[in-house]
């Protein structure tokens, strides 16, 4: 009966009555007309009908799905069907810690991120084909000395080779730092003599000259600032996740009312490529100004439920919080970003103000921080914090009594578990050790515990990937092969939960998305094999060949037809 009274309400539509104002952004593409397609291998993540073979669509939701008699039973055999061959689908990916917005500026310079290009000399020969911006100013983005094969970063003088005469800025992979070459430090007024500004330094060689790495933020920014993201970037990097399968991705980093509004513009453009869950910065200058109007930039593609906050920095930038130190001590020292008070009542206040924490907190002393927090802030308020489903970011070492916490306090982990496969072995052997580097992202623990965890990749920290997490997450492997706490894999049935279901719960939108079910958003994945029968050790190869969102193809693999 369900299907019917949509199918009234769909005629209602058609009459002119009204127009669904919920999809309206996608109104240039989002058709009134009922697609299906049949013969799927659809991994649905409803566990009341975990299979299918058979979804139908209209105005952008879901009004059938199960096996083909069935859904052409329900819409008629009239319509426009499409036979999908076997094909398998999913539910859209949900991508729990992005920096959306911000980090699409990569697109803005020359993307040499170990990631796809793993060799320094690979990175050298990239930067060589670079051309200047309209200022002058050659730029690459993603420089790693500790990930490159050769471990090392580009020096001032590879750089002085390629361009002698243009200023060159490498911003860092961690973006806090950068390599230039000698044209740069001298248009920057930077020599030998130059001194240290606070928080940062240039790096020096035995006879004391100038390396060309300069570490930390504020010696890079003596060079040169990280280009700006626009609207241009924003739509590559929009396609980037959609190839990657993501149809609802983040903006964790508000950092300021003009990317409030650019974020809010774009996602309205009614071309828009993704769902976007937002969170402000509790460290912007308008923070306090902004707060109360936040939810008047939201719209059908943008919801903005989350407060940023942080209570210790990177642990591979040596500003983890842990509770017994680093495994080498002089890789870093305590990073905690403030006093249990101080979070306690920032925690606090986000609450009374309707606000979601989401807590970047990677260390275990940092994840201790924000627990005692959020259990201040509900103790306060009782029954009234309920509603408020707080985040931690990261987690990345955590003890069992802390993952106890989590399921009391529901208090929801977004594991950054790509550390475990590009960082494992440093952690391993410099900044954790055997013991707590088996920690690193407790998914198994935490599934035990009946937590709704999620994983995340971070960019520009690293590109948004979900199937290789998965994958991390099934075989807990680092990049030379070591086994990082095998106790802690899950099963590839958990990991796609913490990529759909889990994700969408975390958002407050498992009502819309995360699953394939009647009356939530058409937004799915074509994939070239299911990941639940499929080996997971060979998760990571599948390959996305479509993304779907709101009923409309946002990607598509160009070389599918050769196949
Ligand atoms: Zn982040």
């Amino acid at each position: 009966m369900k299907v019917l009274n949509k199918l009234i309400i769909f005629v209602l539509l058609i009459g002119g009555i009204s127009a669904c104002s919920e999809q309206a952004n996608l109104k240039n593409k989002v058709t009134a007309d009922i697609n299906v397609i049949i013969n799927a291998d659809i991994v649905t993540m409803d566990s009341l009908m975990p299979a299918a073979q058979a979804i139908a669509y209209s105005e952008g939701k879901i009004i059938a799905i199960g096996s083909n008699e069935a859904v052409l039973a329900q819409v008629g055999a009239d319509k426009s069907i499409q036979d999908a061959q076997g094909e398998t689908i999913v539910p859209g990916f949900i991508e729990t810690h992005d920096h959306f917005y911000l980090s699409s500026a990569i697109f803005l310079v020359t993307d040499i991120q170990p990631f796809t290009t793993p060799t320094l000399a690979g990175a050298l020969e990239k930067m060589s084909t670079a051309k200047p911006d309209k200022d002058g100013w050659v730029l690459g983005f993603g420089a790693d000395q500790t990930l490159y094969q050769e471990k090392m970063g580009p020096s001032r003088q590879d750089l002085d080779k390629l361009f002698p005469n243009d200023p060159v800025v490498i911003f860092h992979l961690s973006g806090h730092g950068g390599f230039v070459n000698s044209k740069a430090l001298e248009i920057s007024g930077i020599d030998k003599n130059t001194a240290n500004p606070t928080g940062g330094y240039f790096e020096k060689d035995a006879q004391g000259e100038l390396t060309g790495y300069l570490s930390g933020i504020p010696a890079v920014s003596m060079v040169r600032g990280f280009p700006d993201a626009n609207e241009k970037s924003a739509l590559l990097a929009a396609k980037q996740r959609a190839a990657a399968g993501v149809t609802t991705s983040s903006e964790l980093a508000l950092m300021n009312k003009k990317f409030l509004i650019e974020l809010s513009e774009l996602t309205q453009s009614g071309t828009f490529p993704m769902r976007i869950v937002a969170g402000y910065f509790s460290t912007a200058p308008d923070y306090k100004e902004m707060l109360p109007a936040l939810k008047n930039h939201e719209n059908s593609l943008l919801k903005i439920p989350f407060i940023k906050t942080w209570t210790d920095g990177s642990i591979q930038g040596g500003t983890g919080s842990l509770k017994d130190g680093y495994y080498q001590a002089d890789f870093g020292s305590d990073g905690a970003q403030g006093s249990q008070e101080f979070f306690n009542q920032q925690i606090l206040d986000m609450y009374q103000q309707g606000y979601w924490p989401a807590i970047h907190a990677n260390g275990d002393n940092a994840v201790e921080l924000a627990l005692n927090a959020i259990e201040y802030a509900q103790q306060k308020l009782g029954e009234n914090s309920k509603s408020i489903r707080p985040q931690i970011i990261h987690a990345q070492v955590t003890n069992k009594a802390q993952i106890q916490r989590m399921a009391v306090l529901g208090a929801n982990p977004s594991f950054f578990i790509t550390h475990v496969y590009y960082w494992g072995d440093l952690h391993y052997e410099t900044t954790l050790g055997p013991e707590k580097s088996a920690r690193l992202s407790a998914l198994g623990d935490a599934f035990s515990a009946g937590i709704k965890a999620s994983m995340h990749n971070d960019p520009p920290v690293s590109p948004v990937n979900p199937l290789l997490n998965m994958w991390i997450a099934t075989q807990r492997k680092t990049t030379s092969g070591r086994i990082l706490g095998a106790e802690q894999a899950i099963t590839a049935e958990q990991a796609m939960l913490a990529y759909t279901v889990n994700a969408a719960y975390q958002f407050g939108m498992e009502k819309e998305v995360g699953s394939l079910t009647v009356g939530k958003n058409a937004d799915f994945v074509f994939l070239s094999d299911n990941p639940l029968t499929i080996k997971a050790s060979e998760i990571k190869d599948i390959t996305v060949l479509k993304t779907v969102l709101a009923g409309v193809t946002t990607f598509e693999l160009t070389t599918k037809a050769s196949k």
